[in-house]
């Protein structure tokens, strides 16, 4: 049930669209990055969807996400600034969805 996103997710999704990690630029398929995004009223919130309408931005995996928050990159490349509980309520929720897929694997 919870596993049927992601074990389909790759047959309907265009080939190959790859993003770059907001902290170490490496380039990877979208579906192998975590998103965070920025919702039209100007809040931040990690994206487990990958598809919420608003300004995105991505990392590859949650050592880089706290890095990110560590050196202002999200907040940057979110163009906005975001505040230490969104930056925290982010990293629990990546963190989660991280083990998450790691279980699928
Ligand atoms: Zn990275």
């Amino acid at each position: 049930m919870m596993n049927a996103a992601a074990t389909t997710r790759r047959s309907h999704e265009p080939p190959l669209r790859t993003r770059r990690c907001m902290t170490c630029s490496s380039k990877r398929e979208k579906a192998d990055l975590f998103r965070v995004v920025r919702h039209a009223d100007g809040t931040v919130a990690f994206d487990p969807t990958g598809r919420a309408p608003g300004r995105g931005a991505y990392v590859c995996s949650p050592a880089c996400l706290e890095e990110a928050c560590r050196k202002g990159l999200m907040g940057r490349a979110l163009k906005t600034r975001v505040d230490n509980r969104a930056a925290q309520q982010i990293v629990a929720d990546m963190l989660r969805e991280h083990e998450r897929r790691a279980g699928i694997d």
